[in-house]
């Protein structure tokens, strides 16, 4: 939505409404729904999604819905029916009072299809699963109709209310719908509308052993909450004419929704498919649905990526009906933009190499306060504590330094940022010859950063005090493929997850005002990145996310 005109951020999707709304179609109404089925955690394409049905809704004065798609129960649990929950508002976005469930519907749906039976467009088949398949032809031939197609109504709806009444075994009986076996498009060969499976269901428990497919459930639903668009992913498209099927031929459906597909989302470097995704959690590749390098919205969150970054980036890639592949730099560019602009600063030193400053006083110790954000004064200031023992970088040092190494080395001088010049006097090194701490010196006059000579330094470091320094882990994340499109082609994408997707490193020092942060409080920490407190954090023991680099490789 553009503040000032509030005209909404057109795409094809709100010309369609558009259009409708000026044909007076609907009434007026604009009711969208965000479908999940709840057999899984929901990912970056979810956030597309959602971003796009509530965004419609909103722009156009209109409602979404939060519907649970929960029509196999086999792969579904209310964990994450909770999960789904937490990370659409976390998003921002409400569906106020309007939270629904397929499986709310399933008497309904029921009595649909007894209507088709009655009027002879849905039959019971006892071919087996492989026979249907096998009658169902393919793109080049059609399919064949099964010698069941024939029987009767009154069959049919004795057939129908035992299969739901439990006496068949799983597999003995579907419901399908009778279409047409020759159509060039094989999801209007007699879809099956309902099949027969024992299996206890996370709403309705042991009331149902008659579950209906998702091609039936669906439109129905929409049709019962009077949905205006729904909005799918393209793989839906070939399913489109048996909506419309459903809609037209189902009797007294309270309106006349419309499907409209979009392309999905896909991301570079990344996997998103929920059947994928369970992989990695199941097979301990990740800890967790929650593990900083997941794209579920969990994960991110974890990691501390922001809403607002997300629904930028969503508004960033836009809505088109043609499949491609975004770059994952792109999201990343948007996370970081927003964090420059939300996050305070602090010094924390990752790799720490210990800093003795000669000729300042044992014992001393000053504060310095800081500004937490460069552009933001309201952010106000912290008091940074200064003394005689620091820790920087360790590879903020070289003891040869090369061509364009402008940080400290012997006998050079650099600036320690918000504090003092320093310059490097000797290297201390252990037995095998591995750097363990510098001697420097610093120049009292240059306190708070400048030089009243008006001398320049090349090189500012950041910096913590020694004695005041707070011990902490902070984990490293990088993209968890080593490939742009993992798993494509002959590739297992198991085979292409990148081992080092995470670094851990302990004993980072950090300043002692993040002693007592909590899990997501998010930072930049000056020179290093951009990082978020982890669940994992415990009174006085901070553990941290690196979110993003503060490098941009989005071109
Ligand atoms: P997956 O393919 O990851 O298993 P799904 O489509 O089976 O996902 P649903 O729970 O059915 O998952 O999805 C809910 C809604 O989110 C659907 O409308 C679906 O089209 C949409 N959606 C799923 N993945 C993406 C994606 N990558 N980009 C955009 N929308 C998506
Ligand atoms: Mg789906």
């Amino acid at each position: 939505m553009d503040a000032k005109t509030e005209v909404p951020r057109l795409d094809f999707i709100r010309d369609i409404v558009t259009a409708d709304l000026a044909a007076d179609r609907h009434q007026g109404r604009v009711a969208t729904r965000f479908p999940p089925e709840p057999n899984g955690y929901l990912h970056l394409g979810h956030a597309k999604s959602i971003c796009l049905n509530f965004g419609v809704a909103r722009d156009f004065n209109g409602t979404c819905n939060l519907r649970f798609d929960d029509t196999n129960p086999v792969t579904e649990d209310v964990e994450y029916v909770r999960a789904i929950q937490e990370d659409v508002q976390w998003l921002g976005f409400s569906w106020d009072d309007r939270l629904y469930y397929a499986s709310d519907y399933f008497e309904h749906l029921y009595e649909c299809a007894v209507q088709l039976i009655r009027d002879g467009k849905a039959y019971v088949d006892s071919l087996t699963a492989d026979e249907i398949r096998a009658h169902r032809g393919t793109l080049t031939e059609p399919g064949r109709e099964s010698p069941y197609r024939s029987r009767t109504a009154d069959e049919n709806l004795d057939l129908f209310s035992r299969m739901r009444a439990g006496d068949f075994p799983d597999g003995a009986h579907v419901l399908r719908a009778k279409i047409d076996m020759a159509s060039p498009n094989i999801t209007m060969r007699d879809p099956v509308l309902y099949r027969v499976r024992r299996a206890h269901h996370h709403r309705t428990g042991d009331t149902w052993c008659l579950y209906p497919m998702y091609d039936y459930a669906h439109p129905l639903s929409d049709a019962f909450e009077q949905i205006t668009h729904s909005l799918c992913t393209l793989e839906f498209e070939e399913h489109r004419p048996l909506y419309d099927w459903l809609i037209a031929n189902v009797t007294g459906l309270p309106s006349q929704p419309r499907q409209i597909e979009f392309a999905r989302l896909n991301l570079s470097y990344t996997v998103m498919s929920k059947r994928k995704l369970l992989q990695l959690v199941n097979e301990r590749h990740v800890t967790g649905w929650d593990d900083p390098r997941m794209p579920t919205l969990s994960g991110v969150r974890r990691r501390g990526f922001t809403p607002e970054a997300l629904r930028r980036f969503c508004d960033e890639i836009g809505v088109a009906k043609r499949e491609n592949l975004i770059d994952v730099g792109l999201l990343e560019f948007c996370v970081r933009e927003d964090l420059n602009a939300r996050a305070p600063r602090a010094m924390a030193v990752l790799t720490p190499l210990k800093v003795v400053i000669e000729n300042y006083p044992e014992g001393q110790t000053e504060t310095f306060a800081v500004a937490n954000h460069p552009d933001r004064p309201e952010f106000g200031t912290r008091d940074v504590p200064f003394s005689r023992e620091i820790y920087i970088e360790r590879d903020d040092f070289m003891e040869e330094p090369a061509r364009k190494f402008f940080r400290l080395a012997p006998g050079r001088e650099v600036r320690l940022r918000n504090a003092y010049f320093v310059t490097c006097t000797g290297v201390v090194k252990d037995a095998t010859g591995t750097i363990t701490e510098l001697r420097c010196t610093y120049d009292p006059a240059t306190r708070g950063g400048d030089a009243p000579d008006g001398r320049k330094v090349k090189g500012t470091l950041h910096w913590v005090s020694a004695a005041h320094a707070v011990d902490a882990e902070v984990r490293l994340y990088d993209r968890l493929f080593t490939v742009e499109s993992p798993g494509t082609g002959d590739a297992d994408f198991l085979t292409q997850i990148n081992p080092g997707a995470l670094e851990v490193r302990t004993g980072c020092k950090l300043e002692p005002s993040l002693a007592p942060v909590e899990a997501g409080a998010r930072f930049q920490f000056e020179r290093t990145g951009y990082f978020c407190a982890d669940s994992d954090t415990t009174p006085g023991r901070p553990v941290f996310n690196r979110t993003v680099t503060l490098k941009d490789s989005y071109k």
